[in-house]
C-alpha cells in the first residue's frame, strides 16, 4: 500500500463535474501531479489532511477517479477540504497527506443518494482523523515547509 501518501501541487480548473450543484467543491490537482501518483493506487474515496499555500491544516476527503471528460484515459485527483474558505484558491499550491481509504467509486441512483454518501464520507473522515495516530501526521515536517 501507498499510504500515508504526501503530495504537493498546483490547483487547476476542473471541468464542472457537478461539484457546484452538489455544493461540494473539489480542488483539482494539475495533470502533472496526477501523473506523478503511483499508477496502481486504488481509485475511490480517501481521507486525509490538506493545506492551501502556507495556511492552516484542515481535514479533507479526496477522490481518485477516471475523468470522463478525457474519455477515461486520465485520472483526476480532487480534494474537498472540510473548511469554509473566504475565497477560491485556483493556482495555489495544495499540500496533502492521504491517510486512509474510505470506499471505492460508485454510481448512485440519484443526486440525493450521492450527496448523502458524500456527507457520510465527510463524517467518517472527521472521525478517523481524530484518532491519535492520524493527528500525529499534522506535525509532519512536510507541512512545516514554506511554499
Ligand atoms: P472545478 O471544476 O474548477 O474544480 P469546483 O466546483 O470543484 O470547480 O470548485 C473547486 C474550487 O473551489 C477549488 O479549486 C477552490 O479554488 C475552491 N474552493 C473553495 N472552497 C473549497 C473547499 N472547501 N474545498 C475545495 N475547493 C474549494
Ligand atoms: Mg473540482
Amino acid at each position: 500500500t501507498h499510504l500515508p501518501y504526501f503530495c504537493r501541487g498546483e490547483v487547476v480548473r476542473g471541468f464542472g463535474r457537478g461539484s457546484k450543484e452538489l455544493g461540494i467543491r473539489t480542488a483539482n490537482f494539475s495533470e502533472q501531479v496526477v501523473e506523478s501518483f503511483p499508477s496502481d493506487i486504488s481509485t475511490g474515496i480517501y481521507y486525509g489532511w490538506a493545506c492551501v499555500g502556507n495556511g492552516d491544516l484542515h481535514k479533507m476527503v479526496l477522490s481518485i477517479g477516471w475523468n470522463p471528460y478525457y474519455k477515461n484515459v486520465k485520472k483526476s485527483v480532487e480534494t474537498h477540504i472540510i473548511h469554509t474558505f473566504k475565497e477560491d484558491f485556483y493556482w495555489a499550491t495544495l499540500s496533502i497527506v492521504i491517510v486512509g481509504y474510505i470506499r471505492p467509486e460508485k454510481n448512485f441512483a440519484s443526486l440525493d443518494a450521492l450527496i448523502s454518501a458524500i456527507q457520510d464520507d465527510i463524517e467518517e473522515a472527521k472521525r478517523k482523523l481524530d484518532l491519535p495516530e492520524n493527528q500525529k501526521l499534522k506535525e509532519d515536517n512536510f507541512f512545516q515547509m514554506p511554499e
